[in-house]
């Protein structure tokens, strides 16, 4: 019996979504194993749960959303999130280095009306998580082996390592070594195949830190400014542990 899929969107831009809808010829493949029973960017058919596994893209932002997913944790038998605001809390998340109630007012004409929390937070801050898959927005290869692994029930292959062995394993040239670009590859999640320097630019971070990163060793040789470190690790994974204290780290008075 093919197992039920579900595909939820919290506060996001629906990129991690566009990933899993762009694996078009794979899905069709596992189409005998895999049942979409809820997935509203695809289709406005719904099959009512319990789901056998869950896919949650985006954060926590509102009161409403934090009590929605306490229901989807309690009819997935298995959630994975996708994406940065989902396992970290996303670009939305630069709120939480600030005063929610000025950003309100600064940007809404009738600021009475939003209704938010003062902070984003991951999926994880709130439910129990099977499996973070990270990323701004998900390599969708590597979606595809989550969800294999769920259906063969062993362990994914994602390797936790940094964006230097992707460079490395491709033969880019660093870019760091060569003209002194300042990257973040060092610190950061693979999963991209090192996209950035293959193409001549440093690392910005999108997949978030990697397992172990060492923020402050990397940053006494970049060069950078003590402001412009806290600006490279406030991007869309702002809010992960080692990337908010390495920012943190560099802020002063
Ligand atoms: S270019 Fe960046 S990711 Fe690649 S090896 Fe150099 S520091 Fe690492
Ligand atoms: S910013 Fe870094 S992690 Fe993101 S695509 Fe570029 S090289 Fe990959």
């Amino acid at each position: 019996m093919s197992a039920s899929l579900a595909v939820w969107k919290f506060a996001s831009c629906d990129g991690c979504q566009l990933s899993l809808l762009d694996l078009e010829d794979e899905l069709l493949a596992l189409a005998g194993q895999l049942r979409i029973a809820y997935f509203l960017e695809a289709s406005s058919a719904q099959v009512d749960g319990p789901y056998d596994l869950s896919l949650v893209e985006g954060s926590i932002t509102t009161a409403h959303d934090a009590e929605r997913i306490r229901k989807v944790r309690a009819s997935s038998r298995a959630l994975i999130t996708i994406g940065a605001c989902a396992t970290a809390g996303g670009i939305q998340a630069l709120r939480n280095f600030a005063d929610v109630d000025e950003f309100t007012r600064a940007v809404y004409a009738s600021p009475d009306y939003i209704s938010t929390l003062a902070s984003s937070t991951p999926i994880s801050a709130h439910v129990p998580v099977d499996f973070e898959l990270h990323g701004c927005p998900i390599n969708k290869r590597q979606l595809l082996e989550v969800i294999s692994a769920f259906l063969y029930r062993r362990r994914p292959r994602v390797r936790a390592h940094s964006v230097c062995i992707e460079c490395k394993r491709r033969g880019t040239v660093c870019v760091t070594v060569a003209h002194g670009t300042p990257c973040l590859g060092p610190v950061t999640h693979a999963g991209c195949g090192a996209i950035c320097p293959a193409y001549d630019r440093g690392c910005f971070g999108c997949y978030g830190p990697m397992e172990t990163p060492n923020t402050a060793s990397l940053d006494a040789w970049t060069g950078l400014e003590e402001l412009d470190l806290v600006r490279v690790y406030r991007t869309f994974n702002a809010a992960a542990e080692p990337f908010r204290k390495a920012s943190e780290s560099h802020e002063h008075d």
